[in-house]
């Protein structure tokens, strides 16, 4: 059997690495996903029964169709403004954006026809994706979350966070160093190296911390959410982020790789071939959109939040018009959902709106 061929990213690694020595960690991530040539993200659609890994729209409607609901109900909380921005983060086959889109339309046809879609997408693969399911609607893509053009928003992210590079920091007998990613002219790979020690003094959570422990934030995750913060200060809006991770900071390496539905492969095996995913810190996350202007609610449980939108009604509401396979799906992909072993607790939603608007569903305070 021939080796596997070399990913295109590695060459160029290594000849940054060379340039400039060992690179962070976020830097590896960054380019490993996002290159503009041999990104993760940049090449190929990930997604689906025979791709890397499967999200929850993929896996049913019913994901999507309780996410409009909870989109509806906030825009009614809202006063019903129009015209309305319906944006996404990160919307891999746009499966989400367009069930939503179509849940609309029946259930709220005035905000349907009044809203524009938005969809923030850096890579040209899934762009094109996007477009083919929300052909005929009014739609624009950007590269960035602060070029969708002003006016009340409301904003979805499903699994787009934990794409975002995270900066690790590991403890040595020297202090606290970053996380660097080497190349090992010995062993013919890339490997994990600590930087120079960090200046300063490190929180207290982490003084005690045993050499060898990893601690990550994630900047570009933090930066963001302050500027979606911000916007829901100055504009009237709302904002539902569904991913799997924390709700403290917690120290840990969770950088991960998942090729062919695998999630333990060696996260520097493959640059550019394999995705690469950090959990994501809500507690960092809500703090930013706080210190943005916004308020927050949760996170809460997945399954807890499809629960109070109504996903059981609406698997019944589906089953009775429905073929036994359909049915057979529609309920399989439903427990996947909520199932407390798996995704319904392992992924949490944070919500997030301007000051002043009452609690979003699936948010409220236990009475
Ligand atoms: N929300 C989708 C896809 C999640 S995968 C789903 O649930 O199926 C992450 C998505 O974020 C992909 O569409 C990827 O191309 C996009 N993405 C990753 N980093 C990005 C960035 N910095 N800016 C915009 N989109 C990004």
């Amino acid at each position: 059997m021939n080796a596997p061929a070399e990913p295109p990213l590695l060459p160029l690694l290594r000849q940054l690495i060379a340039e400039q020595g060992p690179i962070p960690v976020a830097s590896y991530m960054a380019l490993a996903l996002g290159h503009p040539r041999h990104g993760y993200y940049t090449t190929r659609d990930p997604f689906g029964a025979r791709g890397d890994f499967v999200t929850a729209p993929e896996i049913s409607q019913l994901f999507g169709e309780c996410l409009a609901i909870w989109c509806a109900l906030v825009w009614d909380a809202m006063k019903r403004p129009l015209p309305l921005r319906l944006a996404e983060l990160g919307p891999g086959r746009g499966t989400l954006m367009a069930d939503v889109t179509r849940t609309l339309e029946r259930i709220a046809p005035a905000m349907a026809q009044g809203a524009t879609l938005h969809l923030v997408e850096t890579s040209p693969v899934l762009r094109r994706a996007q477009e083919a399911a929300l052909h005929g609607r009014n739609a624009a893509w950007h590269a960035r979350f602060d070029e969708i053009p002003d006016g009340p928003l409301l904003l979805v992210a499903n699994e787009f966070f934990d794409a975002l590079p995270v900066q690790q920091f590991l403890r040595t007998a020297a202090g606290w160093c970053e996380r660097c990613v080497d190349w090992d002219a010995a062993a013919g790979r890339l490997a994990f190296r600590s930087g120079p020690p960090l200046p300063g003094a490190v929180p207290p959570v982490l003084a005690a911390a045993p050499e060898g422990g990893v601690f990550e934030v994630s900047p570009a995750a933090t930066a963001l959410a302050g500027e979606i913060g911000a916007r829901l200060a100055a504009a009237p809006g709302a904002a539902l982020v569904v991913d799997y991770g924390r709700r403290a900071p917690a120290s840990g390496d969770t950088l991960a790789a998942i090729q062919g539905g695998r999630k333990d492969a060696d996260p520097l095996a493959a640059p550019g071939e394999a995705d690469l995913t950090a959990h994501v810190d809500f507690a960092a996350l809500a703090h930013a959109l706080s210190r943005g202007g916004a308020a927050t609610w949760g996170p809460v449980a997945q399954g807890e939040l499809l629960t109070a939108l109504g996903i059981k009604q609406r698997l019944a509401a589906l089953a009775g018009r429905a073929t036994p396979a359909q049915i057979e799906r529609l309920e399989s992909g439903a427990r996947r959902l909520i199932a407390p072993e798996g995704m319904g607790t392992l992924f949490l939603a944070l919500a997030a709106a301007t000051p002043g608007l009452p609690a979003p569903p699936g948010f409220e305070p236990l009475r």
